[in-house]
């Protein structure tokens, strides 16, 4: 069966992060896109794990050369997918994990309609604003910065497949897992393998009369 693409956004500070690495844990074949992109490394990320860290140089060239399956500038950076690695998890069989913003997601479903959009909300900006400032990483700035573009996806959380409001993290988790669990089993995609999945014949016939 071909692989789920799973693609999920959310404003930084939504606790998207530890819900992504909760989902890999709980489906252990799942993997995980790892993206390009040309911000430095923050102390302690590992490139090739976290991400690949590239010049502008090399991002140019990889989109000249048709290498990325969505990439968008974000936080005056440049993010990319890598196309490959992407399709070849699929043709596997393996579900794949995009966690990507909000510019490169709808692209991304713009070019691969299967893919199943879910977008993360924070309980409100106030809490929002709240998890930013306790976070305790980023400087006022900063702060400001991601709260107004967090604005601005809020706006296209609409026209994504799922919405998660995560005020409580077990059961933001929960919702999370279910929506994997019932993508893989849609009837569009289970159809083709029944004959794998269904042992006995007459129930099969009946199934494909
Ligand atoms: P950070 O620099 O904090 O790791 O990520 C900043 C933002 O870039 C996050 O919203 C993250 O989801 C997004 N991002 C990470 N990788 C990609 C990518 O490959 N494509 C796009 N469009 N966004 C990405």
């Amino acid at each position: 069966m071909k692989g789920l693409l799973i693609v999920i956004s959310a404003p930084s500070g939504t606790g998207k992060t530890t819900l992504v690495n909760m989902l890999m844990k709980a489906f252990p074949k799942m993997e995980f896109s790892v993206s390009c992109t040309t911000r430095k490394p923050r102390p302690g990320e590992i490139d090739g794990k976290d991400y690949y860290f590239i010049s502008f140089e090399e991002f140019e060239k990889k989109i000249e050369n048709n290498e990325l399956l969505e990439w968008a500038e974000v936080y005056g950076n440049f993010y990319g997918t890598p196309k490959d690695k992407v399709i070849e998890a699929l043709n596997e069989g393996k579900d794949i994990l995009l966690d990507i913003d909000t510019q490169g997601a709808l692209q991304v479903k713009k070019n691969y309609p299967d893919a199943v959009l879910i977008f993360i909300l924070p309980p409100s900006l106030k809490e929002l604003e709240r998890r930013l400032r306790n976070r305790g990483t980023e400087d006022e700035e900063t702060i400001e910065k991601r709260l107004l573009i967090a604005r601005r996806e809020l706006s296209l959380a609409t026209k994504y497949d799922y919405i998660i409001i995560n005020d409580k993290i077990e059961e933001a988790f929960e919702k999370l897992k279910s929506i994997v669990t019932a993508e893989r089993w849609r009837t569009k995609r289970v159809e083709e393998h029944l004959p794998e999945l269904i042992k006995d014949r007459e129930m099969l016939q009946l199934l494909n009369s």
